[in-house]
């Protein structure tokens, strides 16, 4: 377990910061945090605190936000490549069947290490086991909003029913500190109109985010079409659900009443272009015309199956390429948009904006330095660190990782975990999993 520390004073001096204020301002100075919240940025005065820390060779960053994931499939990194999604999703099943809450521990802790590692501070994460996440989550010090992976109880390989084991899940976790649990309906290729409904019922009860699946595939639309004669989102509106806090994964099939559904009741869209571009969903999700129409759009990962990284630097990287290259148009989704995604509209997608993905005082110290003297930051001007980040910068230029103001990560390393016990840990636990895998 983590060691919980009283909350300490600290100075970061002379760093780049990037901000991601209301004016997106750059600037050299100093960042001040007490008690794990930012209380002054710029010029913080020659008081000293209980750390202090020379960033005058790095840039200041907000934290990652992460929008979707499921950590702890990182046991299955090339595990289904190359395959149709049909394939795919029939190694994964397999697969599944077989996973226990021991090594989804396992995995989730090799995915943590791999975020906090690349910059990342908080992750919005769709699975089932999540206390397993959870407990990851906390030993190692990153933020986890841990949706309760619900399907209809004819298909899942859960244990009980999953609407009452997420229901279970937010009783335990609901509170802490670092754990923001919410419930998690797989799709609509997996929840019929009852789940949806119970799952929402849950969400607005215990005042938490719905997180799911939605749009991604032409097959999705298609089936849940002729099933239902409604597309997905028209469909999820029609029986109630949108108008509850949610962040939809994915959202590439959409028409333009949808993306005005989606805007309309302020659905968040966590935007996966790596995992949609390796499972050849085909089309591009329609970025520019969702941020158009009001919505606000963060960035995921998915999972390393699908990814098949967590690096949050190289999906911003893709996800500006992708759309450019889509519309011929060099100007849409600019490197200050990529990192908007990546930082502030996360938050605003988790309902954190007051607390989190900005250097600003009165929010959440989480933040990264990243070293400025790295190949890739060269050259290391203060009017060029926003492109860098979006299109160049290697995590491996992410030198250290602070969470509520207490180092995660440190010159590389972690600070409440050792990369080597829980490489070890974790290659013992695909060990089983790998084995059952269809050739
Ligand atoms: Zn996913």
């Amino acid at each position: 377990m983590r060691a919980s520390r009283p909350p300490s004073s600290v100075v970061v001096r002379g760093g780049l910061l990037v901000t991601q204020d209301p004016k997106r301002r750059v600037l050299r100075g100093d960042l001040r945090v007490e008690g794990g919240r930012i209380v002054g940025v710029g010029d913080v005065g020659k008081a000293s605190a209980d750390e202090e820390v020379d960033a005058s060779g790095c840039a200041v960053v907000p934290g990652f936000i992460n929008a979707h994931a499921h950590v702890a499939m990182n046991l299955l990194r090339g595990v289904a490549d190359d395959r149709e999604l049909a394939g795919f999703l029939e190694t994964l099943f397999a697969v599944d069947a077989r996973r226990t809450e021991a090594d989804v521990e396992a995995g989730a802790r090799a995915g943590i290490a791999e975020m906090l590692l690349s910059g990342t501070t908080s992750f919005l994460d769709l699975y089932y086991f999540e206390d397993a996440v959870a407990r990851a989550v906390e030993s190692l010090g990153i933020r986890g909003f841990l949706g309760w992976a619900v399907l209809d109880p004819e298909l899942t390989t859960q244990k009980g029913v999953p609407v009452e084991n997420a229901r279970a899940f937010l009783a335990r976790w609901k509170g802490h500190a670092l754990v923001s649990p919410l419930v998690a309906p797989q799709g609509v290729y997996v929840c019929g109109k009852e789940t949806w409904l119970k799952a929402r019922d849950i969400a607005e009860r215990e005042k938490v985010l719905l997180h799911y699946h939605l749009a991604e595939t032409r097959r999705e639309v298609h089936e849940h079409q002729a099933k239902t004669g409604r597309r997905p989102v028209v469909w999820l509106n029609e029986i109630g659900v949108l108008g509850t806090r949610s962040v939809a994964a994915h959202c590439v099939w959409l028409t333009g009443e949808e993306i005005e559904l989606l805007a309309h009741h302020e659905v968040g869209v966590a935007h996966c272009p790596s995992s949609n571009l390796k499972l050849a969903s085909g089309g591009v999700a329609p970025v520019v015309e969702l941020r158009a129409a009001g919505a606000t759009v963060g960035l995921g990962t998915d999972s390393v199956a699908s990814n098949n990284s967590l690096s949050m630097l190289r999906e911003m990287h893709i996800a500006g390429l992708v759309q450019k290259n889509q519309r011929w148009d060099a100007k849409v989704l600019s490197a200050q948009e990529l990192l908007d995604l990546a930082t502030i509209d996360g938050a605003r997608l988790l309902d954190r904006a007051d607390d989190l993905g900005s250097l600003e005082v009165g929010k959440q110290a989480d933040f990264s330095l990243v070293r400025l003297d790295h190949p890739t930051l060269f050259p290391a001007r203060p009017e060029a660190i926003v492109s860098h980040l979006a299109y160049a910068a290697s995590d491996e230029a992410i030198d250290s990782v602070y969470v509520g103001g207490s180092p995660v990560v440190r010159h590389r390393a972690l600070v409440h975990g050792d990369w080597n016990e829980i490489r070890m840990a974790g290659e013992m636990a695909a060990e089983g999993l790998w084995s059952v895998r269809p050739k």
